[in-house]
């Protein structure tokens, strides 16, 4: 059978979005023949398990119930992401393969100091405290209830008015960071461990150094394997006087494992990706520890562009060339998701005309009544969305990018 997420599983061909003509294929060809199931699933150390007893040698000493929790609810085995996916980011995508992909396939040719580094820092832009949408404006005239709810991918968004709009439980918009830590488990045929620092100082609080602990070894039991920290800088940051003791020794943990230390991993093909969008609060350890920094910028207009176009192809529309040009244009700023959440908008307004004095009624719609997305329906999205990212906390990033980042 194809290999999951191949291009024959995919769906799009292989066609290239954005970025550099050719990196796609070149991470494509570094794992030719060598793209596999994740251990995970060739041999997974759950299963009707109760006991260390059952624990293979390599895990023996870890809590059962614990790794079985890590496999259920942070080995993430979602839909496959290829480079193909992601929109432009061609240096990011390039610097990747060298420094991660032909090490992670190639072990044998990539020793010493050609060997795969331990931690992958991927740092984008900083939010304005997670305000994505302007106002209830879209909502005008719509059949959608007064008090808001937008669906963008698997977030739902909540407000009332726009004095709550700065929920700091809003995640910060994308510009492709877990898209890529993703694609690189994904194409290296990686276990992909996903968890977000937030979540580790809160749900797995009390556990988090043993957790730590545990993540690692099962890691290097599955290598290869990709560990993923979204946020990091919560839990790398710099030291607070109100810091308390279990975090302390949870971030004293992760430097250890990120040291390699007397871990298993040191051995086994392991690489931590942080993600961050606050480079500047990490704490000086954990930053020299993460070797490889790559900066993620909001996408050009070319890479706007492809993922417009990507996107469109999902739905009918009547956008001219010219037109889809105004939406790159007037979509300056944007992150990924931002352009992601307009096009969603704009697909909404079709739905929104048709249903216009039906009362909220869709029941008995047609499909093939649903009519085209025209320009103007992205003339009115683009009028209640502006960029997450500021310009100042974007001169704040590219200073930081010019100090302590990776250019190859
Ligand atoms: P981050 O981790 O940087 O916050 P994500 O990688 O989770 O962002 O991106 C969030 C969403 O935004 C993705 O699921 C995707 O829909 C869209 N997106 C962001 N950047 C890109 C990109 N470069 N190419 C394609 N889609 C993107």
């Amino acid at each position: 059978p194809p290999v999951k997420g191949s291009s024959e599983t995919s769906g799009r061909g292989g066609a290239s979005v954005g970025g550099k003509k050719g990196i796609s294929s070149m991470v494509e060809n570094a794992f030719r023949g060598s793209v596999q199931q994740p251990q995970a699933q060739r041999h997974g150390p759950s299963g009707d398990r109760g006991s260390e007893e059952e624990l293979p040698e390599e895990l023996k000493g870890c809590d059962p119930l614990l790794i079985e929790r890590i496999e259920q609810e942070i080995i993430d085995r979602g839909d496959p992401v290829t480079f193909d996916d992601i929109a432009g980011l061609a240096f990011a995508k390039q610097t990747i393969l060298e420094l991660i992909c032909w090490p992670m396939s190639r072990p044998d040719i990539f020793t010493g100091l050609r060997a795969l580094p331990r931690g992958l820092l991927l740092f984008g832009c900083v939010t304005q405290k997670g305000v994505r949408l302007l106002d209830a404006a879209p909502l005008r005239g719509s059949a959608l209830p007064a008090c808001p709810i937008f669906h963008a991918d698997s977030f739902i968004f909540l407000f009332n008015s726009p004095a709550t709009h700065a929920s700091t439980h809003l995640r910060p918009p994308g510009t492709g960071k877990t898209l890529i830590a993703k694609a690189i488990a994904h194409q290296s045929g990686a276990t992909f461990f996903n968890i977000s620092a937030s979540s580790l100082t809160s749900k797995w609080i009390g556990e988090g150094e043993k957790l730590v602990r545990t993540l690692f070894r099962l890691a290097a039991y599955m290598s290869p394997s990709i560990v993923f920290i979204d946020e990091v800088d919560s839990l790398l940051c710099q030291r607070s006087a109100d810091e308390n003791e279990a975090s302390r020794r949870m971030k004293t943990e992760f430097l250890v494992q990120l040291d390699g230390c007397g871990s298993a991993a040191a051995a086994a093909r392991v690489l931590l990706v942080g993600a961050t969008n606050r480079p500047q609060e990490l704490d000086e350890a954990a930053r020299r520890r993460f070797v490889k920094r790559l900066y993620i910028p909001l996408p050009e207009a070319e890479a706007r562009r492809a993922l417009i176009v990507l996107l469109l192809r999902t739905n009918n529309h009547q956008l001219t060339p010219q037109e889809i040009e105004q939406v790159v244009t007037r979509s300056r700023g944007f992150s990924g998701s931002d352009v992601h959440q307009l096009c969603t908008e704009a697909a909404m307004g079709p739905i929104r005309d048709m249903t216009a004095g039906l009362a909220g009624d869709i029941t008995a719609l047609a499909v093939a009544d649903v009519p085209p997305i025209h320009f103007r329906h992205f003339l009115e999205a683009l009028s209640t969305l502006r960029p997450s990212v500021s310009e100042k906390d974007l001169d704040t990033l590219l200073a930081w990018n010019d100090d302590f980042g990776t250019f190859s």
